[in-house]
């Protein structure tokens, strides 16, 4: 089973286009649930029922999310989409807004309604400007088709959707640096609590999903929450969309059921690049610990078993390597990213990314010394856990990792001065 949610409209024709999602039914249920003014407390029930885990990498449940806010409350509600897709190896949400924004914009409203919000905004990664300009055309045919604006398909419910393009900066992925990005500030984390269900957008109480989450609601729906939870494995409901890269014949995003193993997905990818060795495996975004090939050969992936593993699905973006990769330079790259992308408002993230990327880069460089396996665990130890955000635990989780499983890399780069695989 391939296919059968977010990426359903992929084999049509412009499959972008209003006609054609409304071709597959789309739009639907949302008339159904204005028409018959399906409770909202029913609408999230379902979602509950569907054991959909936010598609960004955290994983909290969607429906326990959306119950944080209370509907009858007085004042402005928000429902903010996060499309700020940056996590490097992530390009999943990409696809949706390109083949199937409609069912994103769908799923927003239902959200809205079942909140009890009336404003709505798509945080759009800056450097989208083909997927932008496709959300945008969409939102234009949505409205004038009535599914946006003030009394939707005469129910009496308003809602209206906005697109933000962002400024470029990884952090505003992380929800509340969103929040302050969509305001005019300038993107940096809050402190939680208060969480945005209480004090979100312009201090109103805010639900913020994933793309991929919000696009999932419209099937939820239609086919019932006990359908998507059974697409999935326990604690891990529905399918998911996966976007996998590096040394493969066939790179690129895949929607398949969780628990699927991952020499299925490998497959899928056309398998390692010439035939080589599968060396290693990063399961969920460049913050996710790295996995040896040979272990990842025997793991499902799911949330709990990935984690078993010691890693995390996260966004379920898969970066694969093979045997011409070192591991020194892998690391190199990715501390220099999160050093790059730290906002600097806490020193152990401000400081600590800088100290991983020197330390990495002159082992790499040749010029390591011993005691630098020891300092790149004890910087990112003080890092883990001492921020205000997950940017500091993100940078410093792949350490661990690559020490544990590839420290002969290290040594050697270390006691040789050059790479152990001649490739790095
Ligand atoms: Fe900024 Fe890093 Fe602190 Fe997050 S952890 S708030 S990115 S300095």
């Amino acid at each position: 089973m391939v296919n059968e949610v977010c990426l359903r409209t992929l084999d049509l024709d412009r499959p972008w286009l209003l006609e054609q999602y409304q071709s597959r039914g789309g739009y639907e249920m949302l008339t159904r649930i204005l028409k018959e003014k399906t409770p909202p407390e029913e609408i999230i029930e379902e979602v509950k029922k569907s054991g959909l885990r936010g598609r960004g990498g955290a994983g909290f449940p969607t429906g326990l999310k959306w119950s944080f806010i209370s509907r009858n409350a007085p004042g402005q509600k928000y429902v903010v989409c996060n499309s700020d897709e940056g996590e490097p190896g992530t390009f999943k949400d990409r696809d949706i807004l390109r083949y199937n924004p409609h069912q994103l914009i769908e799923g927003m409203i239902i959200a809205a309604y079942a909140i009890g919000a009336t404003q709505g905004y798509n945080y759009i990664r800056g450097e989208f400007w083909e997927p932008y300009e496709r959300f945008e055309a969409a939102l234009k045919e949505a409205r004038e088709a009535g599914f946006l604006g003030e009394n939707l398909l005469g129910s009496g419910f308003d809602f209206e959707l906005h697109s933000h393009l962002g400024g470029g900066a990884y952090v505003c992925g992380e929800e509340t640096a969103l929040l302050e990005s969509i305001e005019g500030k300038k993107g940096q984390p809050r402190f939680k609590p208060p969480f945005p269900a209480h004090f979100g957008l312009y201090g109103r109480p805010t639900i913020i999903n994933n793309t991929e989450s919000l696009a999932s609601i419209p099937m939820i729906l239609k086919e019932g929450g006990p359908w998507f939870a059974d697409i999935g494995v326990t604690n891990s409901g529905g399918s998911k969309l996966f976007s996998i890269s590096g040394n493969l014949n066939n790179p690129g995003v895949f929607e398949i059921p969780m628990g699927t193993p991952f020499s299925e997905l490998l497959e899928m990818a056309g398998g390692v690049k010439g035939g080589r060795k599968l060396k290693a495996v990063i399961p969920g975004g460049s913050s996710a610990p790295i996995i040896p090939g040979e272990q990842m050969m025997d793991l499902t992936m799911d949330y709990d078993a990935i984690a078993e593993a010691g890693s995390m699905l996260g966004s379920g973006a898969v970066i694969v390597f093979d045997d011409t990769n070192c591991m020194v330079k892998v690391l190199e790259r990715m501390s220099y990213f999160y050093y790059e992308e730290s906002c600097g408002q806490c020193t152990p993230c401000r400081e600590g990314t800088g100290w991983l990327y020197r330390v990495v880069s002159r082992i790499e460089n040749g010029q390591g010394r011993q005691e630098d396996l020891d300092l790149l665990d004890d910087v990112a130890a003080r890092i883990a856990g001492r921020t205000i955000c997950a940017l500091g635990d993100a940078a410093a989780g792949p350490v661990a990792g690559m020490l544990k499983h590839f420290r002969d890399e290290f040594q050697y780069h270390i006691d040789h001065k050059k790479c152990l695989v001649g490739a790095g």
